[in-house]
C-alpha cells in the first residue's frame, strides 16, 4: 500500500484496468448461464469435502490477489456445493428456486449501490412501485402501506410491533409488554404457527409464555372453539388480548386457517388480525384458490416471502398493513441528521426507515421490479398453479401405492407421506423413513425435507420450484420405493 501516493492517485479499490474488469464479468455471466442451463444434470446436493471446508477457513487476507483468481476459487469451493434449491428436484423446507433475470438486477443494485432508508432517488420510487404492485396482486386495499424486508421473520416483528402500538392506546409504549394500565398483552395462533411468530412476541417484550398456542383440528387448522375459550379465559384473568395470528399455509403441512372466521372473531374481540402468508399468500393469484384465502386481504397486516413462492433469489419479503399510518406510528423517529429540507433529496416525504427497524436497506426491490416486468405476474401465477398441480399429482401417486401412506395433504403445495410395509412397528417406520430420506439427500437424487406429525417421521415435499416437471415426481416415488424396499429386505 505504501507505494500509493494519496496526493496523486486513489487506493485502487476500483479496477486499475476496466477492460480486464469487463472480461471477468463476461466470463462470469457465461459460466453462470451454463451452470443454470445444466443444473438438472448435477446432484441436487453434496456434502462439502473436508479439504474444501479447510479452504473456507483461512486467515484474514492482508494483501490481494487478482480478482480472476478469487473467482476461480469461488468456482471450485462454493459453486459445486450449493444448498440445492435451484435444482429442479429440490422440495425441502420453504426455499424458492430463483429466477435468473433477477440475478442481473441484484448485480445492478450493487452497482448503483443505493441505500433505501429515505431521500429522493429513483430506487426509492422502484420500491414504492413494487409495493403497489404487490398490494394489487394480494388484492390489498390501495391505501394500505408496506415495506420490503429480508424475510417473514423480520416481517412478523414489524407487524406485531405495529399491532402492539395500535392496541396500546397511547403513542409511547414501545418496549412494553403491557397496556398503559399494566394489563399483560396476549397473542394467539395455532400450534402449527411458525416459530418466528413466537420469536417476535419474545423480542417485543410480551413474553413467549403469552403467545397462546391453540390446538388444531385433524386438518391442522386452528380450532376456533378452543381459541374463543382461550381469549375469554385470558380476559377473565385480567389480561389484554392484543393480536390474533392466522396462517395462510403452515410450514409443516400447508394448512390454511379459516381466515374469514378469524377475521370476524378479531373484529368482535377488538384484536389486531395478522396473517402469516409466507408462501401460501401467493395462492391469492389464482381465482381457484381465492375462496380458500377469504379474509386474508381484510387483515390488519400480512407477511409474504417473495423468495419462496414468487421464486425470487434470497432475500426479499413484504409486510403490508391495512391502516396507512400503522407502520409510521410505530417506527418513525427524528434526529437532526435525518430531518427534511425544503428542496433536494431530503425533501422527499417517503421514508422506508420509518416503516421498520432498518435504516440502511439494500435495493432488493430492483430484482422484483425487473422480474415482474420481464415475465409478468400471469407467468408467475401459472407456475404457482403448476406447483399445486404437481403436488396433487404426487399425492395421487402416493395414494395409489400400498407402500406409501399420505400423512398430510393440502390444497397448496405441500404433501407429507412415508414409506410403509406390513407388520412394521412405529419405530421401524421412523427409522426406515429417516434412512430413505438421507439416501435421497446424500446421493443428491432429490431433496425433500422432513417433519414429525403425531410422532410419525414423514417425508415432506414442499414445492416452490419453477423448474420441476411432473416426471421429477415420478422419479422421486420410484427412488423412494427402491430405497425403501432395499432397506426392508436387508433388515429381514
Ligand atoms: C419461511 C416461513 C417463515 C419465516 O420466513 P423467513 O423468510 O425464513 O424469515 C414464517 N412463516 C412461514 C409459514 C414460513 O414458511
Amino acid at each position: 500500500m505504501s507505494s500509493y501516493d494519496p496526493h496523486e492517485q486513489s487506493i485502487p479499490l476500483d479496477p486499475p484496468d476496466w477492460e480486464e474488469f469487463k472480461a471477468l464479468g463476461r466470463r462470469i455471466v457465461d459460466d453462470m448461464a451454463d451452470y443454470l442451463a445444466g443444473i438438472r444434470d448435477r446432484p441436487v446436493w453434496q456434502p462439502v469435502p473436508p479439504d474444501v471446508q479447510a479452504r473456507l477457513d483461512t486467515a484474514l487476507p492482508r494483501t490481494g490477489v487478482p480478482a480472476q483468481d478469487v473467482y476461480e476459487e469461488f468456482r471450485t469451493t462454493v459453486m459445486p456445493y450449493p444448498r440445492g434449491n435451484i435444482h429442479p428436484r429440490f422440495w425441502g423446507w420453504a426455499n424458492g428456486s430463483g429466477v435468473p433475470v433477477a440475478a442481473y438486477a441484484d448485480l445492478l443494485a450493487s452497482v448503483v449501490n443505493c441505500t433505501l432508508g429515505s431521500g429522493e432517488n429513483a430506487a426509492m420510487m422502484v420500491e414504492h412501485q413494487v409495493i403497489a404492485w404487490l398490494r394489487e396482486a394480494m388484492r390489498w386495499p390501495a391505501d394500505g402501506s408496506g415495506v420490503l424486508t429480508s424475510g417473514a421473520s423480520m416481517g412478523q416483528i414489524i407487524a406485531l410491533a405495529a399491532a402492539r402500538q395500535a392496541k396500546s392506546g397511547t403513542a409511547d409504549l414501545r418496549g412494553l409488554g403491557a397496556v398503559a394500565d399494566g394489563r399483560q398483552f396476549t397473542v394467539y395462533g395455532s400450534t402449527e404457527t411458525h416459530h418466528s411468530v413466537e420469536k417476535a412476541v419474545e423480542l417485543l417484550g410480551i413474553g413467549g409464555h403469552f403467545f397462546r398456542r391453540i390446538p388444531v383440528d385433524a386438518d391442522f387448522r386452528i380450532d376456533t372453539g378452543a381459541l374463543c375459550d382461550a381469549i375469554r379465559r385470558d380476559r377473565a384473568a385480567g389480561l389484554h388480548p392484543m393480536c390474533l395470528v392466522g396462517n395462510a399455509g403452515t410450514v409443516n403441512t400447508g394448512a390454511v386457517d379459516p381466515l374469514d372466521e378469524l377475521l370476524a372473531l378479531a373484529r368482535e374481540e377488538d384484536l389486531w388480525f395478522h396473517v402469516d402468508g409466507a408462501f401460501g399468500a401467493f395462492a391469492q393469484l389464482l381465482p381457484t384458490h381465492r375462496p380458500l384465502l377469504a379474509g386474508m386481504n381484510e387483515a390488519d397486516s400480512l407477511v409474504f416471502d417473495l423468495h419462496k413462492w414468487l421464486y425470487m433469489p434470497f432475500d426479499v419479503s413484504c409486510v403490508l398493513v391495512r391502516r396507512p399510518d400503522a407502520l409510521e406510528n410505530t417506527f418513525s423517529s427524528s434526529a437532526d441528521y435525518i430531518s427534511s429540507t425544503a428542496q433536494g433529496p431530503a425533501a422527499y416525504s417517503l421514508a422506508f426507515s420509518d416503516r421498520g427497524i432498518e435504516q440502511s436497506r439494500r435495493f432488493r426491490a430492483l430484482k422484483v421490479w425487473f422480474a415482474l416486468k420481464a415475465h409478468g405476474i400471469d407467468t408467475f401465477a401459472a407456475s404457482i398453479a403448476g406447483n399445486i398441480d404437481q403436488i396433487a399429482y404426487l399425492t395421487k401417486l402416493a395414494d395409489s401405492c400400498d407402500r406409501l401412506e399420505v400423512v398430510s395433504r393440502s390444497d397448496l403445495n405441500i404433501v407429507c407421506f412415508r414409506y410403509v410395509w406390513p407388520d412394521a412397528t412405529p419405530d421401524d417406520l421412523n427409522r426406515v423413513n429417516q434412512d430413505v430420506l438421507s439416501r435421497l439427500q446424500m446421493e443428491g437424487l432429490a431433496m425433500p425435507s422432513h417433519t414429525v406429525i403425531d410422532g410419525r417421521f414423514v417425508i415432506r415435499v414442499a414445492n416452490n420450484n419453477h423448474r420441476s416437471v411432473r416426471s421429477d415426481f415420478d422419479f422421486l416415488v420410484s427412488q423412494i420405493l427402491t430405497i425403501g424396499d432395499g432397506l426392508v429386505a436387508a433388515s429381514r
